[in-house]
């Protein structure tokens, strides 16, 4: 069958892509190998921000209100809520989903395996291939998964009942989120992380400032430097051994240790598709891709992998299909965020350099925070010493992610730090950072 665009893969990037793409009149195939939502919607990202949920619950009713089986069940209907609706979205867009695992030979013709013993192979051309693949978790033969004791994210929710204590394994986004969320449902938290801070991509000063809210109020025990050998079930408990000869106990484990592009549609000896050294395609600002006519985004293309990230590039690909060079590029930078009760976000480059100074602030100052009694926060932004222009900025505290999305508009549409303090903002709200310096 002939299609203008075919999409592999049904997460965010695919499902923004088809129907943008659809919206404007291509014919366009989306193929995917589990539920319409992909990993985002039935591995991590949904579930990760049920248990986030509920762990905040428990910050303000007590640990005692959680109810595991209730939460299994909020997962399970948010999935499908989540799922139902991007059925519909392609559905009425007028996008035609084929389900099977998609294979890309030396052609470009689509191969579609059925996921069902005995059913035939369906076979697609297209004038465009979308790769939206996704990514997964990496494991290790010495740090991998072993349930009901040492689970992953997508396995978090099948746990029979909360952990008694937990080490958990990486200290990246995924890592702080879930050791955020049982700490805060009273589990004992051990946190191991390879390098000398959490989430190393983050401004140091303000991931220090987090680390202490994670200790501090948290009660999770965080070890840097301490990269994990082997994570092993032993009786009743595991065991973390790191490389320095470090032994650490609990009664489970949790692998967070990243994620690589899931490049399983080709065989590398069959497509001469160009991979960079994180094993993503490589692309260029328009998401193409080595080959001619085939586009890569969201996690196949690496990082940032988040979904603001994986929805931007997918248009940004539609638009090089529809006007060709004239299209409009990735606007850089995006909002990373870390959705911990109290958040941590970042967009931009924080780097020091001597073209740029920094204002730091803290939420304290704040009436809003004052009468919330929420906890110190910080605030953080680089700014260029020659033209006044927002380079980037880093928060922590009640409203970082929102505080961020205004600086993002400004960065974007380049209005100086000068000219958006002078925007009055209402009064008393945590938007105020911006102006009260
Ligand atoms: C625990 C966790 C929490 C997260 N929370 C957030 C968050 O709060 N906010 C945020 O922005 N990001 C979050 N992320 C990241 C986010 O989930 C990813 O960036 C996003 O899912 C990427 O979307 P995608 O469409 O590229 O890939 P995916 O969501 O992985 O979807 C890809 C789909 O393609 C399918 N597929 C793969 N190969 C084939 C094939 N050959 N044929 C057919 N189908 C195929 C896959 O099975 C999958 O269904 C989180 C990640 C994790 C691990």
């Amino acid at each position: 069958m002939e299609h203008d665009a075919v999409i592999i893969g049904g997460g965010p990037a695919g499902v923004e892509a088809a129907v943008f793409a659809a919206q404007n009149r291509l014919n366009v195939a989306l193929i995917t190998d589990t539920p319409l939502g992909g990993r985002a919607v039935w591995g991590s990202l949904v579930p990760s921000k049920v248990w986030l949920s509920e762990a905040y619950k428990a910050t303000c009713a007590g640990p005692n209100i959680f109810d595991i089986e209730r939460m299994r069940d909020r997962i399970a209907a948010q999935s499908q809520q989540s799922a139902q609706i991007i059925k519909d979205r392609l559905t009425h867009a007028g996008v035609t989903v084929y389900t099977g695992k998609a294979v890309l030979d030396a052609s470009l013709a689509v191969t579609i395996a059925p996921l069902i013993d005995g059913q035939d192979a369906t076979f697609l051309n297209a004038g465009h291939i979308i790769i939206a693949t996704g990514s997964e978790p990496i494991f290790s033969p010495t740090l991998q998964p072993a349930p009901p004791r040492i689970i992953a994210p997508r396995l978090a929710g099948a746990m029979p009942d909360l952990p008694e204590s937990l080490i958990m394994a990486g200290g990246g986004v995924t890592g702080v989120e879930y050791a955020s969320a049982f700490a805060a449902l009273g589990v004992k938290v051990t946190m191991l992380q390879k390098g000398r801070r959490l989430l190393r991509q983050f401004d140091p000063e303000v991931v220090a400032e987090f680390e202490h809210w994670l200790t501090n109020d948290l009660g999770i025990t965080i070890h840097t430097n301490a990269p994990i050998q082997e994570m092993k079930v032993d009786g009743s408990m595991v065991v973390a051994s790191t490389e320095k000869g470090e032994q650490y106990m609990a009664t489970h484990g949790f692998i967070a240790a990243g994620r690589r592009p899931d490049l399983s549609f080709f065989k590398p000896d069959a497509l001469e598709l160009v991979t960079t050294s994180d094993g993503a395609l490589l692309i260029d600002p328009f998401c193409q891709t080595s080959l001619p006519g085939v586009y890569a985004i969201g996690d196949a293309a690496g990082a940032p992998m988040t979904v603001n990230h994986a929805q931007m590039q997918a248009r940004v690909a539609i638009s090089h299909i529809l006007f060709g060079n004239n299209s409009q590029m990735l606007r850089q930078p995006l909002i990373e965020a870390v959705y911990t009760y109290l958040p941590i976000a970042q967009i931009g480059n924080m780097d020091v350099r001597d073209d740029a100074f920094f204002v730091v602030k803290s939420f304290d100052d704040l009436l809003k925070a004052r009468i919330e009694k929420t906890r110190a926060g910080i605030f953080k932004v680089k700014i260029n010493r020659a033209n006044g222009l927002i380079e980037g900025a880093a928060a922590f505290g009640p409203a970082a992610v929102e505080v961020l999305n205004l600086i993002q508009i400004a960065i974007h549409q380049q209005i100086s730090w000068d000219a958006l303090r002078a925007i009055p903002l209402p009064h008393p709200t945590y938007g105020e950072i911006l102006t009260n310096l």
